[in-house]
């Protein structure tokens, strides 16, 4: 079967919500043992037992991504439960909204803490377990790589840090047969896209959108399956733009 993970290891942060739930459900559903992480207990342990009855093992553990000592254990116990590591997908990440005039260095470090320095801890920790043939996807953003967003200079900088990040880590790890690429969402509905944004963003990007909707977390799961997979083993130091058409019209007159 074309894209398989069956059979391997897979490591997902920030996998019980959103769209890193959807990438614990695909990959469990294709056959996959997942350990995922995330800071809140309660929601790590109800996305668990959601899919406790897939056929392949799972796993959730508490672990911030931007603390290297989480990071360090989280690895330890996932090898520990998995008996080996295949595939890390690093999709933990936060977009709270403040413009850049109100915008605390409290602020800043945390989001920069979360979605960059987060992706180098996890990285660094990934090459002390992957093997040859191993793959590292990472959820990357057209925020700040495409677009800008106002209320999100930060999150902009981080996500743009991330697309850097993967063109000199592909090369540095080539030479162990690793490979490391990204998907660049849009718009998707996740409850984090519904509480920071709100109803009304949501149907006003729908108009800019052609395709004419918000992308769903299983569209950017598809993409991750397909990194993850030994037919994307040439690919490395990229991303994929899973956007439905959003950064693609010139003008508002290029839509519809
Ligand atoms: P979400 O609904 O807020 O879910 C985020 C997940 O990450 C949760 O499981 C959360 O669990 C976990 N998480 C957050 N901070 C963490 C930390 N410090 N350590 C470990 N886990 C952490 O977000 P989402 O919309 O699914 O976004 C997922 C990824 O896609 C992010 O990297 C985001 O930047 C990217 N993205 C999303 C969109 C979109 O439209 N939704 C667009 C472009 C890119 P806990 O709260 O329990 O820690």
């Amino acid at each position: 079967m074309a894209f398989s993970v069956k059979g391997k290891n897979i490591l997902i942060t920030g996998g019980s919500k959103g769209i890193g739930k959807a990438i614990v459900e695909v990959f469990l559903k294709e056959g996959a043992n997942v350990v995922f992480s995330g800071r809140n207990i309660e929601r790590g342990e109800e996305t668990c037992k959601e899919f406790s009855s897939c056929q392949g093992k799972v796993k959730f553990i508490k672990s911030d991504v931007a603390s290297e000592e989480d990071t360090k254990n989280l690895f330890k116990e996932a090898v520990d439960f998995l008996g080996g590591l295949d595939i890390a997908v690093l999709n933990a990440g936060y977009y709270p909204q403040t413009r850049i005039k109100d915008m605390t260095v409290e602020d800043w470090d945390k989001v920069l803490d979360i979605n960059l320095k987060g992706v180098f801890l996890n990285t660094r920790e990934a090459m002390n377990y992957l093997k040859d043939g191993g793959h590292i996807v990472i959820t990357s953003s057209i925020t700040g790589v495409r677009v800008g967003n106002p209320g999100l200079a930060h999150y902009s900088a981080s996500k743009g840090g991330v697309n850097g990040f993967i063109k000199t880590a592909a090369l540095e790890l080539s030479s162990l047969g690793i490979n490391i690429n990204a998907v660049e969402p849009g718009n998707i509905m996740t409850p984090g896209m519904e509480d920071v944004l709100g109803e009304k963003y949501i149907k006003d990007q729908e108009a800019i959108i052609p395709l004419g909707k918000l992308g769903t977390a299983y569209d950017i799961a598809y993409a991750a399956l397909f990194l993850a997979s030994d037919e994307a083993k040439y690919i490395t130091g990229q991303s994929i733009i899973v956007d439905g058409g959003q950064t693609l019209p010139e003008s508002a007159m290029d839509l519809h």
